[in-house]
């Protein structure tokens, strides 16, 4: 059982980069640990936060952001609260960066207009928008799982709109194989990126409620970092998940039949 657990998620930057209805990341993670008996708190990470909050957290996300809110983000990001998240990662603390903020993990973000806005390199890529003429990455998007090995092969969904392309270093891990939709850049086929326990992913949609099997990864790698030990999960029922993967893989089909 699970209900003698404490998790806490620090929430980075919820008012400035959860564009795209990434909060609802936030609310599948507090929900499935609550359903659960898991003593869960959810610590929001601003521009005036002290980087010393962020040590006691098990679990990272930061959401998407349109180019305006992502540059306000940045510097705070790059200077202050990057070092302490870098190190966590590297301590196998679970992570999720949706878009903008998987753009800004990276080494630089080059939007169609303006300067690079600087990442924090914690993963070995790069994003540039190729311009305002080029066609925006937007619409439900599928892809098959490479990483998290124990999840390698489910099917997720989601909803993707960046105008940024990001490619890879040859040494990072892809998260996925698309299926249906773009992914990081449209044309290597690959979507997202794996580092330890720690995901950078395009999909909104939100990612978590439709594919709550990473949700689940995320708790259970976050609760067995921080108590030492191999922890099982009580099982919930996802028949209604299941119900609006199946709408979304349905509409791609549909797309991919005309
Ligand atoms: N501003 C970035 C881009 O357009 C990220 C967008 C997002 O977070 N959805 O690529």
């Amino acid at each position: 059982m699970t209900n003698d657990y404490k998790l806490t998620i620090a929430w980075l930057y919820p008012d400035l980069m959860s564009t795209y209805g990434d909060r609802g990341n936030i609310i599948c993670l507090q929900k499935r640990c609550q359903w659960r008996g898991i003593d869960v708190k959810i610590k929001p990470i601003t521009l005036e936060t002290q980087n010393s909050q962020l040590s006691g957290c098990n679990l990272i996300f930061m959401g998407g952001a349109q180019d305006r809110q992502q540059k306000l983000a940045a510097n705070d990001f790059l200077n202050n609260k990057a070092p302490v998240v870098k190190q966590m990662i590297e301590n196998y603390i679970p992570a999720l960066f949706v878009c903008a903020a998987y753009q800004q993990i990276g080494h630089f973000y080059r939007p169609f207009q303006g300067q690079d806005i600087i990442g924090a390199s914690i993963f070995d890529l790069s994003t540039i928008h190729p311009g305002d003429q080029a066609k925006r990455l937007i619409g439900n998007v599928a892809a098959r799982l490479i990483y998290p090995d124990v999840l390698s092969g489910t099917v997720i969904v989601g909803f993707e709109n960046h105008g940024g392309r990001t490619s890879l270093g040859n040494k990072l891990k892809p998260l996925a194989k698309i299926i249906g939709g773009f992914g990081n850049n449209g044309q290597d086929g690959f979507e997202g990126a794996f580092y330890k326990n720690a995901i950078g992913s395009y999909f909104h949609g939100p990612l978590l409620p439709k594919n709550p099997q990473i949700a689940d990864w995320l708790i259970k790698s976050a609760l067995e970092v921080k108590y030492a030990k191999n922890i099982t999960l009580a099982f919930l029922d996802d028949s209604l998940a299941q119900l609006a993967r199946q709408k979304i893989l349905d509409r791609l089909k549909i797309i991919y039949e005309r």
